[in-house]
């Protein structure tokens, strides 16, 4: 049982990554938050987000990018790989699709 804090831990950030994303429309600032308490249970508890988690933080600012919504996701080729623009401040990164 020794991972069971971890499970614990990694499902209130899948609720709280959750909720921020339903709140980003209505109310970005309670996203905000919600999503940097997810990020600091990660932290916490060292657990490695899923990439479509990891994904929403902009490596730059740290702040939480709604997919589509604070953030511009495009599709490269050769080498395959997804292209994310935060719209706060511009950073772009990539993540290569290995296949
Ligand atoms: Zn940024």
């Amino acid at each position: 049982m020794k991972n069971s804090k971890k499970q614990i831990a990694m499902k209130r950030i899948e609720i709280l990554f959750n909720n921020a994303l339903s709140n980003v429309n209505n109310n970005p600032g309670l996203a905000q938050r919600q999503a940097e308490i997810a990020k600091k249970i990660s932290m916490k508890f060292k657990i490695k987000m899923p990439f479509e988690i990891s994904s929403s933080f902009c490596k730059k600012c740290k702040k939480f990018i709604a997919p589509g919504i604070a953030s511009k996701i495009r599709i490269g080729s050769k080498p395959k790989s997804i292209r994310i623009t935060c719209s706060y401040c511009n950073h772009t990164y990539r993540k290569i699709i290995s296949q």
